[in-house]
């Protein structure tokens, strides 16, 4: 495969320094090809040519910013397998999952927010004979970094609004899963989107990421990751006052209550889990069980995580890959290990030598999903994120005590609440310290909604309206009227 460049002012270009890192397919432990090992010489290259197309950008109509959208879109939409192939290689997600949730979301992310540009409205007040009119302006060129989990879906998040408003872009994808972003500046190039509008910098977190994050001229960072880095980003973002959304880890509840279906709702619980090998910043990691059906529901729980299908990546039947490096699998592991340390029962997996995946490269980060039982809710394997296919059992005795259980982490990402009766399930919900709660589903996301966490789990949202209040500048004009 060529190599990845970076896309500085509608030019494909390798770093300054010429250095290059690998981007290594998780499935089978292949370098794929090179990308630029950039620095902050690339990302000031960048940021000059973001400024230089910043007012002509910002001066195009909300419609016009709209269509090209719609053009983003469609070219996704036609290059749809090409990127579920990408996605799924640089990653080591089933190629199933990569088209249904990867490739279809980054298409569909450009058409939600243009769509949604199209219903959009300055809202104007009227009092003291004056008529105030809300105004919004693009922040100028925003910074947009991205983990490696959900790569082209994160990225396209963020790079809709980002434009709809009016903004240029600075982006770094993650260097572990850079081959979608570099599609998506070949897109970028080949629809014609003008020149410094878009640019990528491959690279580093601490080299490139920090850079985009140091450099005072780009006003705004929209930033999806870990909570430790994100605590890195806030800190050199504060002293210049940038604005800042923040999207970082999770340790999820996923509560079953005691009057839950069990039949009906397996499969999903199932999903909650161990999507994406337990990679998406949503998934249940831990997961409270009323004490009355605990024996019943663990034994259910634990023979659908067994019809788990994990294997080679390309395959169609593959239900679960690998985790996304050698590096992760090793910590997610050496939790299993903790786990059991601190008292756990592995009731289904464990660790790769424990429970080896037949059939696949040894050099191929795979690692079966894993259930532990016996733990306090309060040790490091159920409050640490350990962001790999590891959930751990819990029962509870009382809504109140289910609650405070599924409250004592500094996270606050997500939950869900399972349960036949969904007043009491929206009821339970509120009690949650969480951005998001589901009830009687996982993962059902209307893009209108707002998206973010509490505690440490990041600051500020972003979704539907609240994308478009943080990539936007607003002045309020009061008129007084003649
Ligand atoms: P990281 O925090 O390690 O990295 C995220 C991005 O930040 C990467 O592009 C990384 O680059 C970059 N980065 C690293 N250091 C710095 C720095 N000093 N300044 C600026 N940028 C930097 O997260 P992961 O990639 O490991 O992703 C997994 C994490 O993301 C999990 O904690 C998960 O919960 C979270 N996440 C949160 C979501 C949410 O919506 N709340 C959604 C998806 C994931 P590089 O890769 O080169 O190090």
């Amino acid at each position: 495969m060529d190599p990845v460049l970076n896309y500085i002012d509608g030019a494909f270009m390798a770093a300054q320094s010429g250095e290059t890192l690998n981007t290594v397919n998780p499935a089978t432990g292949d370098v794929i090809t090179t990308l630029p090992r950039s620095s902050s010489k690339d990302v000031e290259t960048a940021t000059t040519a973001a400024l230089r197309a910043s007012s002509k950008w910002a001066a195009t109509s909300m419609v016009e910013r709209i269509q090209w959208l719609h053009r983003l879109a469609d070219a996704l939409e036609e290059d749809h397998e090409t990127i579920a192939r990408l996605e799924s290689m640089d990653t080591g997600k089933p190629i199933s999952l990569a088209r249904r949730v990867d490739a279809s979301r980054s298409v569909a992310n450009f058409r939600f927010f243009a769509e949604f540009g199209e219903q959009h409205e300055e809202p104007t007040f009227s009092d003291h004979g004056a008529v105030n009119h809300v105004h919004r302006s693009p922040i100028g060129c925003v910074g947009l970094i991205t983990p490696w989990n959900l790569p082209l879906y994160l990225l396209t998040w963020k790079v809709a609004p980002a434009l709809l408003m009016g903004n240029t872009i600075v982006a770094k994808p993650s260097e572990l899963s850079p081959l979608t972003a570099h599609h998506l500046a070949n897109v970028m190039q080949r629809i014609g989107l003008p020149k410094g509008v878009f640019n990528l910098v491959h690279g580093l977190g601490p080299e490139v990421g920090q850079a985009i994050v140091e450099h005072p001229q780009i006003r705004g960072i929209s930033f999806t990751g870990g909570t430790s880095t994100g605590k890195i980003v806030a800190a050199t973002a504060a002293p210049m006052f940038k604005k800042i959304s923040l999207e970082l880890g999770g340790k999820n509840a996923t509560v079953v209550l005691d009057d839950a279906p069990l039949d009906e709702i397996m499969d999903d619980l199932v999903r909650a889990s161990f999507t994406n090998s337990g990679q998406v910043c949503l998934c249940g990691s831990r997961v409270l069980v009323d004490s009355s059906i605990y024996e019943d529901f663990k034994g259910r729980f634990v023979k659908a995580v067994g019809k788990i299908v994990i294997g080679d990546p390309t395959e169609e039947s593959t239900t679960m890959g690998t985790v996304i490096s050698k590096d992760h699998q090793q910590k997610v592991e050496s939790y299993i290990r903790l786990g059991v340390e601190e008292g756990g029962k592995v009731l289904i997996g464990g660790t790769s030598s424990e429970a080896p995946v037949d059939n696949v490269p040894s050099e191929g980060a795979f690692l079966r999903p894993t259930v532990l039982e016996g733990l306090s809710h309060t040790a490091r394997t159920a409050t640490e994120e350990i962001f790999g296919p590891v959930v751990t059992l819990h029962s509870f005795d009382n809504e109140d005590e289910a609650v405070a259980m599924a409250n004592a982490t500094e996270y606050g990402l997500a939950g869900s609440v399972w349960t036949n009766d969904t007043q009491r399930g929206h009821a339970f919900g509120q009690r949650l310290d969480t951005g998001i709660v589901w009830v009687n589903t996982w993962l059902n996301r209307d893009l209108r909604t707002p998206f973010g966490g509490v505690k440490q789990s990041g600051v500020g949202r972003e979704g539907g309206a609240w994308s478009l209040n943080f990539f936007s500048e607003l002045t309020n004009i009061c008129v007084l009227q003649p």
